[in-house]
């Protein structure tokens, strides 16, 4: 098995830049992206035609570290950077497997192991960009727990009863989009929109629109207080999702449980996203609750990374760069002090500290 300098995760802008600096210092590398393209995360969160600005922090001096990753100053709309973007990657010809979702990382002998959804990969280095917003796991028992996030295309829920997760707008707007989507199609299949509360929490537009959708025939079902519970392969290979739809106590521990399964595939998750606090934890990678007099920028409560220069996590060898370490961070001085540090979530400083973070790997590679 091929062992690589650095395993990249994420192919944002942080982990684009660590390829391109990774490819002109020579080193062995891949970029694993769990998306069906590059940049998904910006490609998820920014709305249409929303202008990119190359913002610099007043307190860093610039100026923009790879300039084929800088939004232009022109301030052009996200889908002429995108377009940049994809002559940029054509240019460095950057190595990456897409659809390849990160899970855990394994210490042997020196090296890592790299363990993705569908495979394994050694490497001396790694560097995290997988950016701020980690979506929230089902947390259900079992092997299958892989749920689309968002609705990719309603054609192929036609046919099929569909269940939506989520108590917010996102999951509203899916659930109102699939059914609309149905009812075109003169299909009558239903629209499960399931919720692990009792009340679901959606802004007066988005229920106008979804009691709209309701009163033209859609058909909806709404099921409150659903719990998500094992995700299981059937006996045909079948991945589904066991949701627990009531539970009754009959007494002296005695439960009498109802529930309903799906096929994964017709499981929209829309329950949101976290920072990567806990996926930084189960690394078992060093993070300080912020409390009163310790924190000026991160909130109480906050857990906050530590990090050593530049950009090397308490476990030697793994970096985390960009929007996985905003809005700030805890930096070991030498003298073995503490400093909180301000980190804007910005493209300049993903690939700032890419540049800086790679740079350090092909230097100590080269003792
Ligand atoms: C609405 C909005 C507008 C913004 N506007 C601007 C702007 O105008 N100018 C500016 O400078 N900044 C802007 N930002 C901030 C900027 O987008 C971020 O700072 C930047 O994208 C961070 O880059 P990153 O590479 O660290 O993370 P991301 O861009 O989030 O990239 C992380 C990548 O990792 C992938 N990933 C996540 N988890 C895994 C996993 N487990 N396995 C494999 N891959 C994974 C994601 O799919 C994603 O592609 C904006 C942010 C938002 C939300």
């Amino acid at each position: 098995m091929t062992l690589y300098d650095v395993v990249i995760v994420g192919a944002g802008p942080g982990g684009v830049a660590c390829a391109i600096k990774a490819s002109e210092k020579g080193l062995k590398y891949l970029v694993l992206e769990k998306g069906k393209s590059l940049f998904q995360g910006i490609i998820d969160s920014y709305p249409r035609g929303k202008r990119v600005y190359p913002t610099i922090p007043k307190s860093e001096p610039g100026p923009f570290p790879i300039e084929d990753l800088m939004p232009d100053s022109n301030n052009d709309p996200v889908e002429e950077y995108l377009i940049k973007i994809e002559t940029c990657v054509r240019k460095h010809r950057i190595r990456v497997n897409l659809n390849e979702e990160f899970l855990d990382i394994k210490r042997e002998q020196g090296e890592f192991n790299v363990i993705t959804r569908q495979s394994r990969y050694r490497t001396r280095n790694i560097v995290l960009a997988f950016g701020s917003n980690i979506p929230v796991e089902l947390g259900v028992y079992g092997e299958a727990k892989t749920v689309a996030r968002k609705l990719d295309n309603p054609a192929e829920h036609i046919g099929a009863p569909t269940l939506v997760l989520g108590g917010g707008n996102a999951a509203a707007d899916v659930a109102a989009t699939l059914s609309k989507a149905k009812r075109a199609a003169d299909d009558h299949t239903p629209v499960y929109w399931g919720h692990k509360k009792e009340h679901f929490k959606v802004d007066k537009e988005v229920a106008r629109d979804l009691g709209e959708e309701i009163l033209l025939g859609g058909n909806i079902k709404i099921l409150p207080a659903v719990v998500p519970k094992i995700g299981e392969v059937d006996k045909d290979g079948v991945e589904r999702l066991l949701v627990q739809t009531q539970n009754v106590q009959l007494g002296q521990g005695v439960e009498l449980q109802q529930g309903m399964s799906f096929p994964m595939k017709h499981v929209i998750a829309c329950i949101g996203t976290q920072g990567p606090s806990p996926l930084f934890d189960r690394l078992s990678i060093q993070q300080i609750t912020c409390t009163e007099g310790i924190c000026k920028i991160g909130k109480e409560g906050a857990r906050l990374i530590l990090l050593r220069p530049p950009y090397q996590t308490s476990i030697r060898g793994i970096y985390a760069v960009g929007g996985a370490i905003s809005p700030a961070y805890i930096e070991i001085e030498e003298q073995g002090s503490f400093k909180e540090r301000k980190h804007s979530n910005l493209i300049f400083t993903a690939v700032r500290d890419a540049v800086e973070a790679v740079e350090h790997i092909a230097a100590s590679s080269d003792q």
